[in-house]
């Protein structure tokens, strides 16, 4: 996600608060969003990556929890870890949690606050070369010390400790705990910027990674670190107090062994593994979701701003459309059907430059809107909303709209089987859809200007695919 963009939010949370302004993030959300009206329990809900500001009443949090509740929102109780007290952090959070489980709201847990830190910029988790001097890999953030992923075991403890406390009193107070999630990014073992360059400098990295020359190599060693120290530290504990609890983090799920976007903190490294398609680099793609036993996919579906220049498609919007179904089609394809996929969206350009070029064509609402149908005919369940708060607005409409119509087709979503996995390799006709006996639920997106009826096999049978926007379903003859 993005970090500076997220200390923005809270400075218009704080100018909301101290301006004493009524609107705050869960009344757009509330204004920008309609009740459902087809009931259906066994859907996931919609998750907006927000919480309940903290100056708000228990009479108004009420009301707050019973709108979200008819709009199937949900929305997270962060966990933080306070300068002082702990319990008193707690004690905020299971005030908030109590409510939920007295309204029957699903408690679930923003809990990236109290699971950072692994690299605290210590001394005794840095890099050591061979003279015997410490040093850290600023290639991340400025405002990370990256070190060395051998010398931070210790720091496992200290976490663990920090999010049992949380987990006991959750326990001892007799609340469920159904969604765990986290937005773990910089920190702990990672392989890109200049990870690679400071590891083959360092001798205690060098004596724990074999073939440390090979990049692929490399790769693997600090992916898999990284996934064990997830499942030792975040899942195993989460799920020794809740068994049943459904536990992930951003951008980690399961794949065809490529990535097709870069997060905002990422640079290339020359030497890893890659498939080119115009300027896009896929980048080879450890399995982190197998190993760190998370059961919720969480993958990321942003327009990054890069795509627009990475592509050179004619019909623009296919820059957008085509990378994010490639990744949609990956993580579709390769999750087993036990894994619910919980994907985090977000429409409108993000890490947009200052200065856009003249020919620039952002993913217009329609299109979006498509991509979204897409998402739900390639296996996703459901969407967490990630937003700066000048955005939210629209973005919440546009997805809640589609989220409530595909009510509409439950059966399908619930029961179907994905059927269409083509990615055009250029802007054509790109079909998604869910196949339930002998029903085919559609969607069809069109990038070029001539369109035409497409005749796709379904069970040895032709089918022909009318021009319709919208979902729409047809029968398998
Ligand atoms: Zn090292």
């Amino acid at each position: 996600m993005v970090k500076a963009w997220k200390s923005l939010i809270l400075l218009f949370l704080l100018f909301f608060k101290n301006g004493n302004c009524a609107k705050n993030v869960i009344d757009i959300i509330i204004e920008n969003t309609q009740p459902i009206k087809i009931k259906e329990n066994r859907r996931l809900p919609l998750f907006v990556w927000v919480s309940i500001p903290l100056n708000v009443t228990e009479e108004e949090l009420k009301l707050y929890l019973n709108q979200l509740i008819e709009r199937n929102i949900v929305v997270f109780t962060k966990w933080y870890i306070p300068k002082e007290e702990i319990e008193n952090e707690i004690k905020e959070a299971i005030k908030i949690d109590r409510i939920k489980k007295d309204l029957s709201f699903p408690v679930a847990i923003d809990a990236t606050s109290i699971v950072y830190g692994f690299f605290d910029g210590s001394q005794e988790t840095g890099h050591i070369d061979e003279k015997g001097k410490v040093f850290f890999d600023m290639s991340f953030s400025p405002n990370v010390k990256m070190g060395c992923p051998f010398r931070i075991e210790k720091r496992y403890y200290i976490i663990k400790e920090r999010l049992e406390k949380f987990l006991k009193a959750y326990k001892d107070e007799g609340i469920e705990i159904k969604y765990w999630v986290v937005d773990w990014e910089i920190d702990g073992p990672i392989e890109w910027n200049s990870a690679w360059d400071n590891s083959k400098k360092c001798v205690i990295c060098r004596k724990n990674i074999k073939d440390i020359e090979n990049f692929d190599e490399f790769q693997k060693v600090i992916k898999r670190k990284r996934a064990d120290l997830q499942r030792e530290v975040f899942v195993n504990t989460v799920k020794k107090y809740f068994p049943d609890c459904l536990t992930g983090n951003y951008a980690v799920n399961p794949h065809d062994g490529y990535r097709y976007w870069w997060d905002y903190f990422e640079k290339e490294v020359e030497g890893a593994t890659y498939q080119r398609k115009h300027n896009a680099l896929f980048r080879r793609w450890f399995d982190e979701f197998k190993y760190s036993g998370y059961t919720i996919a969480m993958p990321v579906i942003y327009t990054w701003y890069r795509f627009f220049n990475d592509y050179n498609f004619e019909e623009k919007e296919y820059r957008w459309f085509y990378p994010l179904l490639k990744e949609a089609t990956s993580v579709g394809k390769n999750t087993s059907e036990n894994i619910p996929i919980i994907s985090f969206v977000h429409w409108q350009t993000v890490v947009k430059p200052k200065q856009l070029p003249s020919d620039f064509v952002p993913l217009s609402r329609e299109k979006y809107k498509e991509l979204l149908w897409h998402l739900l005919f390639k296996g996703f369940d459901t969407f967490c909303l990630w937003s700066p708060l000048n955005e939210i607005a629209e973005e919440i409409k546009v997805l809640h709209e589609v989220y409530s119509e595909s009510f509409k087709y439950n059966d399908f979503i619930l029961k179907g089987e994905p059927v269409f996995w083509d990615v055009p390799e250029e802007a054509d006709c790109v079909i998604s859809g869910l196949k339930m006996k002998n029903k085919l639920l559609i969607i069809r997106s069109d990038f070029k200007k001539e369109k035409s009826v497409m005749k796709v096999k379904i069970d040895h049978k032709k089918i022909e695919i009318p021009i319709i926007s919208g979902p729409f379903i047809l029968e398998i003859k």
